[in-house]
């Protein structure tokens, strides 16, 4: 079985994939080019923005996007403590703080009232000042945008959505990559939507910074005058290859990966209530299921079960087994004792396979592996 299962998709998606690529291998056009941009404007009309600007992968979305907020050395920006490493490291490349901030018990995802808290204290500290809120949409699940966003006004913070893992995840009708004033996405293989290399994107309704953000990935060219250069910048592109191969994904994607997860979902959920807590989505809600995640009542119990599911050839993956605010990384920041439940989640969370190609026989085969080792791992 596999973890995340790209071989399958390929196997389905193999002809329109091997003649997309072959195309563009006849077009000559490598970077950029009319592929990207056909690519760009059916992204943003899927996630119902003005404008979707690709780009080399989500940590450069990212770091672009703080850059167009004009993010520097004086400013705070809060990410959760329980999330990939990028969205912090994304903060502190541009020489900024990254304040972390604790996470929701039952979604994993930024606490409002803990956001608020860490606004306050950094008011109160006076070192640097709060500029942007990262809200992460952690699993496929989107975060508490309407509680995030009114916060947010209240402190007259931006907003920046980590959406690397919320593709295809909605709020009501709203769908991830929309909310905040700039949202990101990554197209990383094992994404919910992915490529066969890096890529990522920026969304925005904003002219000035779509403008902005397309200078900034070509090194700083205006776009009328490639050799004037207007801005200090990346090089951070989108390839045509990975564009067209998102093209037959991203049909895929919507016309039944997406619906294909939460089925999987809802069988996980079944056989598995009543034994770990699983993910919750609250009413309203949609995940788009990066990760199906289970959280055990103690880390034993959870390391018991991990070692039962590879014994049985199932993979499965801790994500994360650090919070940021004991990654090495973040040493300088001394941030270590603010995320309790970031800390308490990372000993005893497990994401198990989860991906639009598992079978009923594949989750009925993960589940008896994993409520045997419980019954066991409890008598023992
Ligand atoms: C994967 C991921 C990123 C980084 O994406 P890349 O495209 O690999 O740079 C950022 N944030 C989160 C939450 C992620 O899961």
């Amino acid at each position: 079985m596999e973890f995340r299962d790209l071989k399958s998709q390929y196997r389905t998606l193999k002809t329109e994939i091997d003649n997309a690529i072959s195309q563009t291998l006849v077009s000559g056009t490598f970077i950029l080019g009319n592929t990207v941009t056909s690519l760009e404007e059916k992204l943003a009309e899927y996630v119902g923005v003005k404008h979707c600007i690709s780009c080399a992968n989500a940590t450069d979305a990212l770091t672009m996007s703080l850059m167009a907020f004009g993010v520097g050395e004086r400013d705070a920006v809060f990410v959760p403590g329980f999330t990939y490493i990028a969205t912090a490291s994304s903060v502190a490349i541009l020489k900024a703080t990254p304040v972390f901030v604790d996470i929701d018990p039952t979604t994993f995802n930024m606490c409002p009232s803990a956001l608020e808290a860490a606004i306050q204290g950094v008011i109160n500290e006076g070192k640097v000042v709060p500029k942007v809120i990262i809200p992460v949409d952690l699993y496929g699940l989107p975060a508490d945008y309407p509680a995030i966003e009114t916060i947010a006004e209240k402190y007259n913070l931006k907003v920046l959505e980590d959406g690397a893992q919320g593709f295809g995840g909605k709020i009501g009708s709203k769908r991830a990559c929309s909310f905040g004033d700039v949202a990101v996405t990554s197209f990383f293989p094992a994404k919910p939507l992915g490529c066969y290399g890096d890529g990522g994107a920026v969304f925005t309704n904003n002219d000035n910074i779509r403008d902005y953000l397309k200078m900034l990935r070509v090194n700083g060219a205006s776009p009328t005058d490639k050799y004037n250069n207007r801005i200090v910048g990346l090089n951070s592109r989108l390839d045509a290859i990975q564009a067209a191969i998102l093209h037959v994904k991203l049909s895929a994607f919507e016309s039944y990966e997406v619906e294909s997860v939460n089925r999987i979902a809802t069988w996980y959920t079944e056989r598995l209530h009543h034994i770990v807590q699983v993910p919750e989505i609250r009413q309203g809600w949609y995940s788009s299921y990066a990760q199906y995640s289970i959280r055990f009542g103690d880390s034993d119990k959870r390391d018991y079960v991990r070692n039962a599911l590879s014994k049985n050839n199932i993979p499965s993956m801790i994500y994360y087994p650090i919070p940021l605010n004991k990654q090495h990384a973040f040493s300088y920041l001394n941030q270590y004792s603010g995320c309790p439940v970031s800390e308490y989640t990372s000993e005893r969370i497990l994401s198990i396979p989860m991906h639009p190609y598992l079978t009923l026989k594949d989750v009925e085969d993960v589940c008896n592996c994993i409520c045997a080792a419980v019954q066991h791992s409890s008598v023992c």
